[in-house]
């Protein structure tokens, strides 16, 4: 260990970059700038013994603190002047442009070489150094001068001589400093003793060395700022040495017990879970000793079990297999395992192989089923033998995909099962109302955080077999947003050359659906795209007469009401003029869903009735109407009750036999007023409605099927304005500004200008409204209507109450013709309407209205808006001959 030494006056100096030697310790240096090179080897090298170099500290100008450093004594262009410590080549370059930038320290530690060696940096054959110094004591710099390519400094001594410091340590605050930094030093090193094991050494160190000494070796090995060395470096005066040391040293240590502390914590918490681990395997080491481990077996292992047991194709197997590893290789509680999880057993359910064993299609007995299930229909009907019949000849050949369309309640949904009976194959049926998403069809990426798989592959994997029939239903009413286009992924899914390798995107693999026989339903094909509509076969079922629902009521819906709620017809019976009155005064729609519902509720307040009646044990022999109290409870619920299947089927069996000595329950219609409340519709709407002037019938089209509009026109003194309300679209409003525009100009020939006291068509505005203001409106086919509105109402005529009408118009007053003219028919004869105006053009349609609707109608067909209110109006409407261009 160094002792004092005695210094020269002058020394050779070599700059130390950014970095500070303390006295006391040890540094490696390689020299390869020429500056420092020459200066190891004159000073260094050469010499006999080795010699003495002062090391100064050297900095930036940006960092350097003004004042605390001196300029070099002379100006000279020597060159480097960075070439301390371990610095690279191009920080000599930069070095060299940058020699003002260069400050020097004012005080230095003078150093003796331990070690040299020599070596050849390639390939310029330059000469390096590598010098290994000890600092022995600080000097200050006095003078700054050049010699040849390195500076020498003249210098004072600065550290205490041995003499002048065995007198300083006699000073009892020193001694109290130096007690204190001892103190700290051995609690650093009891600490960093426990870490490792070299701390040994440095005990030893504290036992013989001053500590004046101690503390600038100590600083020495800390990791600290540029700024801190220096500062330790200044420290001349043992007392502020110490002070220094000591916080520096307490610094460190509360650094190393931060540190302690937070590797404690991690390595707490992951003992924890390798704690959890250790206990389980032995939980199931001990199982297996107990041969326990039965029936709760390792889950991974039943899955692995399912997902043999899949058939999945070969290629998916792997893929399955690759993803099992991986959540093997997983802790229970870390995220991704159950979604890896869910995934493979989805892959496991999905079925890959099963399907439905298909028998020889029996096509006698399919046609038997399809007449058992449905009245009527028999166009239908034929067309889903003929479908059966090519599927029997040749089975794997690639039919149309039917799609049935009409509207709700005629038997769509019910008609798509028939066909999966048929064929004894399972049923399915995706909803795809309101969908807009891809996503929904195609499934979300997995690496979606609540991924799914799509609707397809969802219900596949519910009916579990490969060859459904899939009943994709209101195919019309899927929508495309910023979230991707449904239909186009439909598009995919039934064409045969696509479906076969179906891509999901949570499935991730192929899924083959070659083998679903899919049916679609639609309540309009308009909505549906083209190139969807291209790949679909388009079955229309109309919606049905008065008569065909009381056939399908009397048939069907009855006796299915009856089972469903445990009833049979010796309990509850429901006469065909009381379906009848059902049909005509409590339902107004094309299918058979209301007058279903209906029905069951008559039937839920019998079984209610009859349970309590079992309950009392008292089973009266005699027809009775139903008591008033029972009933009264029926009439809040009204007509609109969702239908329910009460659970009766259970103990049906005895409600059944209890009342086989008892006489039914017959429906009359106060029962009916009582259940289903009072009359919702009456045939003399219409009459009651247009007793007005200015009001007529029109026919509109909508997805529920026909429905009968009613416009309204009314005036009032203004500037000759036209008002409309009941949310009309552009089409609608174009109409009625034709129409308003028709009977102005024709007003003299129609002699409307004369009729009343004042003139209707002056100073009048109008305002037209189409009822039911909630339900949007657009077409063209309400021209005709119109114009029979407005001269009603300017001629001041009531409009026939039992015609209706529908038609396009134009200005010159020709009738173009409309769509849906079956629908609007089947509509006008529900609602009692006796005549129907209709286009000439639409004779056409008529043929395919049933022929009982059309026996109890007469049908008007018109060229000119003229034909139209000639028969709109009682009498004929009376205008001048001439005005017929
Ligand atoms: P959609 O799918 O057209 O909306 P559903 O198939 O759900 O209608 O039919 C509604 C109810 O009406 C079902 O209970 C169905 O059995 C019955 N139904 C409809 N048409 C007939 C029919 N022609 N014969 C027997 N029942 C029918």
């Amino acid at each position: 260990m160094a002792e004092p030494v005695e210094l020269p006056s002058r020394l050779a100096i070599l700059p130390f970059r950014n970095k500070v030697l303390l006295p006391g310790a040890i540094i490696r240096i390689r020299c390869t700038s020429p500056s420092s090179v020459k200066l190891v080897e004159q000073e260094l090298w050469q010499k006999e013994e080795k010699g003495l170099i002062g090391v100064l500290p050297v900095r930036d100008t940006e960092a350097a603190a003004v004042g605390s450093m001196i300029a070099p004594g002379m100006g000279s262009d020597s060159g480097e002047k960075g070439s301390g410590g371990v610095v690279g080549d191009s920080q000599k370059q930069d070095a060299r442009n940058s020699q003002e930038l260069i400050h020097w320290h004012n005080r230095g530690v003078a150093a003796r070489a331990l070690h040299l060696s020599r070596g050849v940096e390639k390939p310029s054959g330059r000469v390096t150094y590598i010098v290994v110094l000890e600092g022995l004591c600080r000097f200050s710099v006095q003078e700054l001068s050049a010699r040849g390519t390195y500076y020498v400094a003249r210098i004072n001594r600065l550290d205490l001589t041995k003499a002048e410091l065995e007198q300083a340590e006699q000073d009892q605050d020193l001694i109290l400093l130096s007690r204190q930094f001892k103190a700290a030093a051995m609690e650093l090193i009891a600490v960093l003793e426990q870490k490792q094991k070299t701390a040994g050494r440095t005990k030893v160190l504290l036992e013989t060395v001053p500590v004046h000494r101690l503390a600038d070796i100590f600083v020495a090995s800390f990791e600290i700022s540029f700024e801190e060395q220096l500062s330790m470096l200044d420290s001349v005066d043992l007392k502020v040495r110490l002070s220094k040391a000591t916080e520096l040293v307490d610094r460190h240590l509360q650094s190393i017990r931060v540190a302690e502390k937070i590797t404690q914590k991690v390595e707490g918490q992951l003992s924890k879970s390798q704690k959890e681990f250790l206990l389980r395997q032995q939980m199931r080491a001990i199982k297996e000793e107990l041969g326990d481990n039965d029936d709760d077996e390792d889950d991974l292992a039943a899955l692995e079990r399912k997902m043999q047991s899949a058939g999945m194709p070969p290629n998916i197997w792997k893929h399955a297999q690759r993803e099992l590893r991986r959540l093997r290789k997983m802790q229970p509680q870390q995220p991704g395992y159950s979604s890896s999880r869910g995934y493979l057993e989805l892959l496991s359910d999905l079925p890959w192989q099963n399907v439905s064993e298909e028998p020889e299609l029996d096509l006698k007995a399919a046609k038997e089923s399809l007449d058992d299930d449905h009245y009527g229909l028999v166009k239908v009907k034929q067309r889903i033998i003929e479908y059966l019949a090519v599927r029997k000849l040749k089975p794997d050949a690639r039919g149309p995909v039917l799609c049935f369309v009409g509207p709700p309640g005629v038997g769509k949904t019910s008609l798509a099962s028939s066909i999966a009976t048929a064929l004894n194959r399972k049923f399915v049926r995706i909803s795809l109302g309101g969908v807009k998403d891809e996503a929904d069809i195609r499934g979300h990426r997995r690496t979606y955080i609540g991924s799914m798989p799509g609707r397809l592959i969802d219900g596949l994997k519910r009916v579990a077999v490969s060859n459904p029939v899939m009943l994709l239903d209101e195919i019309d009413k899927t929508g495309s947003d910023v979230r991707g286009d449904p239909a186009s992924a439909l598009l995919e899914v039934l064409d045969p050359e696509q479906n076969k390798a179906f891509n999901d995107h949570y499935l991730n693999v192929p899924f083959d659906l070659s083998k679903v026989i899919f049916v679609a339903t639609a309540n309009r094909v308009q909505p549906i795209p083209p190139a969807l509509l291209d790949r679909m076969e388009v079955i229309e079922l109309p919606g049905y007469t008065p008569e065909e629902k009381l056939n399908i009521a009397m048939k069907h819906l009855i006796p299915r009401v009856l089972d469903q709620h445990g009833l049979s017809s010796d309990i509850l019976q429901i006469p065909e003029g009381m379906v009848k009155l059902i049909i005509q005064r409590y339902t107004r729609e094309a299918g058979v869903r209301n007058l279903e519902r209906n029905l069951a509720a008559l039937a839920r307040a019998a079984a209610v009735k009859v349970a309590e009646q079992d309950c009392n044990m008292q089973i009266s022999q005699d027809i009775r109407p139903m008591t008033a109290s029972l009933l009264d409870t029926r009439l809040a619920d009204g007509a609109e009750v969702e239908m329910e299947v009460i659970p009766m089927s259970v103990n049906g069996q005895e409600i059944s036999a209890a009342f086989t000595s008892a006489a039914a329950l017959v429906v009359d219609e106060s029962m009916l007023e009582k259940v289903l409340g009072p009359p919702r519709f009456d045939d003399n709407e219409t009459a009651d409605r247009v007793a007005t002037p200015g009001v007529s019938v029109g026919l509109v089209w909508t997805s529920f099927g026909g429905e009968v509009q009613f416009v309204e026109a009314t005036a009032m003194v203004g500037k000759g304005d036209l008002h409309l309300t009941g949310q009309l679209g552009d089409v609608i409003k174009e109409s009625a500004q034709i129409a308003l525009t028709w009977v102005r100009a024709r007003a003299a020939d129609l002699k409307l200008s004369t009729a009343g006291d004042t003139n209707l068509l002056e100073n009048q505005d109008i305002h037209i409204h189409f009822p039911a203001g909630a339900v949007p409106k657009d077409g063209p086919s309400a021209g005709v209507t119109l114009v029979t509105s407005l001269v009603s109402l300017f001629s001041q005529r009531k409009v026939r109450a039992d015609t209706a009408m529908t038609g396009e118009m134009t200005l010159r007053g020709l009738v173009l013709p409309v769509g849906g003219v079956k629908d609007k028919v089947l509509a006008a004869h529900r609602c009692g309407i006796k005549r129907v105006i209709l286009p000439e053009r639409n004779l056409k349609d008529l043929a395919e209205v049933p022929s009982a609707v059309l026996s109890g109608m007469e049908i008007l067909l018109v060229k000119r808006i003229e034909d139209v209110l000639d028969q709109a109006f009682d009498g004929g409407y009376p205008w001048k001959q001439h005005s017929k261009l």
